[in-house]
């Protein structure tokens, strides 16, 4: 059969496009999560959108499970395949096609880069503000597939907020396009939203029509440090509640303090358990007004320093090294066995102190290696737990620990995931959220969904159910 399928596919995309050597296919065993993924069959990167039609036709037709990958940057082992199959790479997926600053949207295929999209569009003051700390692998058809938020959803939101309207390949072939380029429509069930956040479960992206806003004229940062937990958590709340939305509200522990000196060579103050990093942007006119109304409610909570910034340099360095604290918390494993497996919660930002306070009681109670951190202006917070994935007591401990931080973000009116999806390490936390809000008829739903438009369950199956 795998002949067969070969044949198939270079008929389709041509000899290069399909690749089957094993060392070719090594690295879409993995993605960034600690999952192991199966071996695919091959791995196809089509060219435009008749070719998806194709691929997704045949192997439908013939029940090959097919995973939809971007840039691979998942965390829960949503790009790569649990049993046999191929991958779809979006990889030649990578023009920016359109862009209309009047009307404030850009289209671009699905393959095209985060940072690779912000550079095209910064050179016309404008911007596209979903900003996973990934920005630089993560494209534009994962990160619609997994709602990314990243540091700029504190002001602007999830990637839900920017997605206008999408061309989806379904799996019998057929091609369709979803909303459009006005920013408004009343027509039914909105099914761009439906493909927001699908994990690849339910068609292809091809392409899609993105809003844009204008870049902020000016930012200045508040770097302010913390001996108690919940205090960083007040400060948020505090500035939330005073009606100031941070451009970036960023938080981290001192495991991740330790990494960024590690790596980066930046210090911080010996004593400090905790750094809240926070931007304000505003107009040239008003900027210092903004800072020093914003300053003045952080300096009310109980903090051990704090300092204004706006020297362009310091913020850069100080943001590339929080854009690559994950790479920095692998650099503090004390094996190459360790793995770092993430917990992604998210909690109403006024329900910050008291859930940061449970959270580090958990970690205690599990006597667990975890490094806390996130974008703490959507209340969303980070655990990266330090597992040993060979030693099955221990991964017992980690997955309890993981049910228990998604019980304190349910209990505080949060979700158990906030930005990285369910993937293959989820699912039970999944189930849970719903069952705690007694709504299990949603993942009734979700299936009668999936479904319609996946009848074979050939799309990234084992995910997300
Ligand atoms: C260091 C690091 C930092 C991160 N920081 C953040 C962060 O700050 N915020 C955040 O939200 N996430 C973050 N992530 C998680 C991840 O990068 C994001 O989820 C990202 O949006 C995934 O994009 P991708 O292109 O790599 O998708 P992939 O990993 O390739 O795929 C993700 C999912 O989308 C599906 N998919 C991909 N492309 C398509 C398509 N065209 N059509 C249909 N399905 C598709 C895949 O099948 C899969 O289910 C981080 C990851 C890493 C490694």
């Amino acid at each position: 059969m795998d002949v067969d399928v070969l044949n198939k596919l270079r008929d389709i995309v041509g000899e290069k496009h399909v690749l089957n050597k094993k060392e070719d296919l090594i690295p879409y065993m993995k993605d960034a999560s600690f999952f192991e993924g199966a071996e695919p069959i091959a791995v196809v990167l089509p060219g435009n959108v008749d070719e998806v039609s194709k691929i997704m036709k045949f192997c439908n037709d013939n029940l090959i499970p097919v995973v939809v990958r971007g840039g691979g940057s998942s965390l829960t082992g949503s790009s790569i395949l649990k049993g046999e199959g191929i991958i779809l790479s979006m990889a030649r997926f990578d023009k920016i096609l359109d862009l209309s600053v009047e009307d404030r949207y850009v289209i671009a295929e699905a393959g095209v880069k985060l940072d690779v999209l912000n550079s095209y569009l910064n050179k016309y003051g404008f911007f596209y503000p979903p900003d996973p700390a990934s920005s630089i692998s993560a494209t534009v058809g994962g990160s619609i597939n997994t709602n990314a938020g990243g540091l700029k959803a504190a002001m602007y939101g999830a990637t839900k907020e920017w997605v206008l309207g999408l061309e989806v390949v379904l799996t019998d072939g057929t091609i369709i396009q979803t909303g459009g380029k006005v920013l408004k429509r009343s027509i039914g069930y909105d099914l761009t939203a439906l493909f927001i956040g699908s994990e690849g479960t339910l068609g292809v992206i091809t392409k899609a029509i993105l809003k844009i806003t204008a870049l902020p004229e000016k930012y200045g940062r508040i770097m302010v440090y913390y001996k108690s937990i919940s205090e960083a958590g007040r400060a948020i709340a505090n500035l939330k509640n005073k009606g100031i939305t941070p451009l970036i509200a960023e938080f981290m522990d001192k495991i991740s303090m330790d990494s960024i000196t590690h790596v980066h060579g930046l210090k911080f103050p010996e004593n400090a358990e905790y750094l809240l990093l926070i931007d304000i942007s505003s107009t040239e006119e008003s900027l210092d007004r903004k800072l020093k109304d914003a300053y003045d409610i952080i300096s009310k909570t109980d903090n051990i320093g704090i300092k204004i910034t706006t020297d362009k340099n310091e913020m850069d360095a100080m943001y590339q090294a929080r854009k690559g604290l994950y790479s920095s918390h692998l650099n503090e494993r004390s094996s190459p066995n360790e793995y770092v497996v993430i917990a992604d919660i998210v909690v109403p930002t006024s329900k910050l102190p008291d859930s940061l306070k449970e959270i580090k009681n958990k970690i205690e109670e599990y006597n667990l290696k975890v490094a806390l951190f996130g974008h703490i202006g959507d209340g969303n917070i980070h655990a990266n737990i330090f597992a040993n994935i060979n030693d099955k007591n221990h991964m017992e401990r980690v997955n309890a620990f993981m049910m228990d931080l998604g019980r304190i973000a349910l209990e505080h009116e949060g979700s158990v995931s906030s930005e990285h999806g369910i993937g293959m390490e989820k699912i039970d936390l999944l189930k849970e959220e719903f069952k705690f809000k007694k709504s299990e008829r949603n993942l009734d739903i979700m299936k009668s969904i999936k479904n319609i438009l996946d009848p074979n369950n050939i799309l990234n199956r084992g995910k997300l159910f």
